[in-house]
């Protein structure tokens, strides 16, 4: 069996994360690995220049779900005991920016929900699934309970 070095959690802040958070704990513990918890606000594009008024809105919005989301990232670290530098906050798409943070800092194990926020109709259809295809290392689809 591989044994991991750096395992990294894809956080989605939904209610089943507990389940992906407990299997990350236990591997990591049997591997005496590292442990990274992340999580990937979703972009969404800004108004044009012809809705001018609506830019600083949008900015607002998203410096406030950045916010938001270390707040909450950060409480879940907690109950891992993983420690800021290894709390990894993006701004972007989580398909794309899962798999490259986990390049980018040498993870050897994906650790995902099979769904997640959007539901149990799109099981590996959505994140999972692109993850799974594209990421370099192993990746752990903890298989969560249906709706
Ligand atoms: P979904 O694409 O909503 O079915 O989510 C499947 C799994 O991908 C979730 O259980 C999380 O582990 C991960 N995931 C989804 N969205 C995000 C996100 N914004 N940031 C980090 N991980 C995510």
């Amino acid at each position: 069996m591989a044994n991991y070095q750096h395992i990294l959690i894809a956080a989605d802040f939904s209610e089943h994360n507990h389940a992906v958070m407990q299997r990350a704990k236990e591997l990591a513990a049997s591997h005496q690995a590292k442990l990274s918890i992340c999580h990937i606000v979703e972009d969404f594009p800004i108004a044009d220049f012809a809705y001018e008024p609506m830019i600083s809105i949008d900015i607002d919005m998203r410096d406030a779900l950045v916010d938001s989301g270390k707040k909450q990232l950060s409480e879940l670290a907690k109950t891992l005991a993983i420690s800021e530098q290894n709390q990894l906050l993006e701004l972007g798409s989580p398909s794309y920016d899962i798999v490259r943070l986990a390049d980018e800092n040498k993870v050897d194990l994906i650790i995902v929900g099979s769904h997640g926020r959007h539901g149990i109709k799109m099981l590996l259809g959505s994140t999972a699934n692109s993850v799974l295809h594209h990421a370099k290392c192993d990746v752990l689809a903890v298989k969560l309970p249906e709706e």
